[in-house]
């Protein structure tokens, strides 16, 4: 069940690959050297996908890797930002 979105800020993203390394069951590098959330949906120019609490800590540690800061997570119970 889904209790959690992730947001992407990919004008953003520098390309390092800091997420897809910690993280790569849902992260990866693509052509435009961005990263992109495997199984996410586009919103504008920006990425999302909603995650169950099993998928949290991966997907946080993604957001903690990230230089730039633009993974985002809120918990959609009380839409509180996780990170
Ligand atoms: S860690 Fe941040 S800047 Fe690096 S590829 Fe992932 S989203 Fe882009």
């Amino acid at each position: 069940m889904a209790k959690f979105k992730i947001d992407l800020v990919k004008n953003d993203c520098i390309g390092c690959g800091a997420c897809t390394a910690v993280s790569p069951e849902f992260w990866e590098m693509t052509d435009d050297g961005k990263t992109t959330i495997k199984g996410g949906e586009k919103v504008n120019s920006n990425e999302e996908m909603e995650i169950g609490e099993k998928d949290l800590a991966s997907n946080k540690e993604a957001a903690e890797s990230c230089p730039v800061n633009v993974i985002h997570i809120t918990n959609l119970e009380n839409n509180e930002k996780v990170i």
